[in-house]
């Protein structure tokens, strides 16, 4: 079985309002939209994965607030707001494993659903994306990323995401097309 992830679609990171806001993050929702209706077709299950801080989680303090629990910030954007047979985990830390005592239940979840695979979509690719698809690596699932469906703050820095994500959690990179015609 295998599970999609869309990673930190929120009003924080893709709004023009959000605190967070990129350019490159609000031009991934239409294509993360097409990807979620792909794995709808496909049967494959759907899990959004987003930040979900306390006031002084650690992350706080490098980047400054963003994605606060309770707040507009830390919400699906609209566009690809979830429904009632997708999930969605929590988490407060780049990895949507979690570190630490900041755990999360995705392995849990993946387990239950009897997901060996998980495909990577949203952002950035070299933050949350690559520190998931190492989580997943450490935890024994293979790993694909959807390459036109991730992105960062620059290009440069997606492609060095893309990069460490196959040197480092041994990724298959595929295409949008790829998705759906052959997968
Ligand atoms: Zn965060």
């Amino acid at each position: 079985m295998k599970a999609l992830l869309v990673i930190d679609m929120l009003n924080d990171f893709c709004h023009k309002n959000g605190k967070f806001y990129s350019k490159r993050m609000n031009k991934l929702v239409k294509k993360v939209k097409n990807a979620i209706e792909i794995a709808k077709k496909k049967n494959i299950p759907i899990i959004y994965c987003c930040d979900n801080h306390e006031k002084n989680d650690i992350e706080i303090k490098k980047w400054g607030e963003h994605a606060i629990k309770n707040t507009w910030g830390c919400e699906i954007i609209n566009e690809l707001k979830p429904v009632s047979n997708n999930f969605v985990v929590r988490k407060r830390c780049y990895n949507s494993f979690g570190e630490g005592n900041l755990k999360t239940n995705l392995d849990n979840l993946l387990k239950k659903l009897k997901v060996k695979e998980i495909i990577l979509v949203g952002g950035l690719t070299d933050c949350c994306i690559l520190l998931t698809a190492c989580g997943a690596f450490y935890r024994g699932y293979d790993v694909t990323v959807i390459k036109d469906c991730v992105d960062s703050i620059s290009k440069k820095n997606h492609e060095k995401g893309l990069y460490y994500l196959r040197f480092l959690s041994n990724a298959k990179i595929i295409s949008l097309r790829q998705f759906d015609k052959n997968y």
